[in-house]
């Protein structure tokens, strides 16, 4: 979604989402998967305005489930699974709703609107929802620590990714991007290490985030209310890194561990993968012949689409909801026009 072009983003789509145009179109393979990734809390203060870019306010929330329910049927997660596994028919127009990472905004803030609406959404959540005191997100808390305190000269900098160039004039945003695929290449055990050290260089508490709901993971507890609350639950690894730059045993160990954990976690079947980043620069071939071979149903990625074929069900291409996707865009990409633009001009 980042890469629309001004005036797709701001001329052609609203002409044709004005005239009803894009409702008609039959998304590609008959249904479109929509993915978020939390809403704004309501005790969050817009600060930062980077990492929050992945949040949608509740109101813009609440008018693309409204727009989904009179152009497209909404479908259960259970129905997707039994399409995919027996075959049977979707409805037209189709829609599944799933959301990544399981932010605690997700329980307190995002359910409401879902109840409400009559929306079944499939959660992907990582391992550390397993335990009672699952943090942050590493790569999120890494990015408030190294606003606090640089890591250059700390003697706590990673050595460089084999074949990529120092990032040391690059933007903040450049060397913390640099920083999070080296601490990627660590294993789940030496990166919670390595940011224990981190996290004592920047010291200040004034360092933490504010906002829990904005910024924690679900507890167990947490999720079993989610789950409980009628709400599907699906895989997203036990530690979030990104996959391509791990070793395949570390790979495997993240997706199998994470299936097994909130299998025994919640007692049920966790059938639905959704890999970490997932796009083409994080992930790759590997990732999704390990996502088959751990047994689940199917994966999704995070973008719409992929160079492999695109019925493969470990790897289903997702629409990416993010903060700025008015309602025409959101109705561009869900119909599939967005892509094939994007491929007809080679972006
Ligand atoms: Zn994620």
């Amino acid at each position: 979604m980042r890469l629309v072009s001004p005036l797709l983003k701001h001329v052609v789509y609203p002409a044709l989402h004005h005239i009803g145009w894009l409702d008609h179109i039959m998304p590609p393979g008959g249904y479109a998967v929509v993915n978020y990734h939390g809403v704004v809390p309501s005790d969050h203060s817009v600060a930062e305005t980077f990492l929050d870019g992945n949040l949608v306010q509740p109101e813009m929330f609440r008018r693309q489930l409204q727009f989904l329910k009179t152009h497209y049927n909404v479908i259960r997660p259970e129905d997707f699974r039994v399409w995919i596994e027996q075959g049977k028919q979707l409805p037209p127009r189709a829609v599944l709703v799933t959301c990544d990472d399981g932010l605690v905004n997700t329980l307190t803030d995002m359910l409401p609107v879902l109840q409400s609406e009559s929306v079944p959404c499939l959660f992907f959540v990582t391992g550390a929802s397993c335990s009672d005191e699952p943090g942050m997100l590493w790569y999120e808390e890494l990015y408030h620590l190294m606003c606090t305190k640089p890591l250059i000269g700390s003697g706590l900098e990673l050595p460089l990714e084999e074949g990529a160039e120092s990032t040391l004039s690059d933007s903040f945003q450049a060397r913390w991007w640099s920083t999070v695929r080296r601490a990627s290449q660590l294993n789940a055990k030496a990166r919670a290490d390595w940011m224990g050290l981190v996290r004592g260089l920047a010291q200040a508490d004034d360092s933490k985030p504010r906002s829990e709901r904005r910024w924690r993971l679900l507890s167990i507890r947490e999720l079993t209310q989610l789950a409980e609350a009628g709400m599907s639950i699906g895989a997203h690894t036990t530690s979030h890194p990104i996959l391509s730059l791990c070793s395949e045993e570390e790979v495997r160990r993240e997706i199998e561990e994470s299936k097994n954990g909130l299998e025994k976690a919640l007692g049920r079947p966790i059938w639905a993968f959704a890999y970490p980043f997932g796009n083409p620069s994080t992930m790759g071939e590997r990732e999704v012949r390990l996502a088959r071979e751990a047994g689940f149903a199917c994966a999704f990625l995070n973008v719409e689409h992929w160079s492999a074929d695109p019925s493969n069900p470990f790897a289903l291409p997702r629409t990416h909801v993010n903060r700025d996707t008015a309602l025409p865009e959101f109705a561009a990409h869900l119909s599939g026009i967005h892509a094939r633009l994007q491929r007809a001009g080679g972006s």
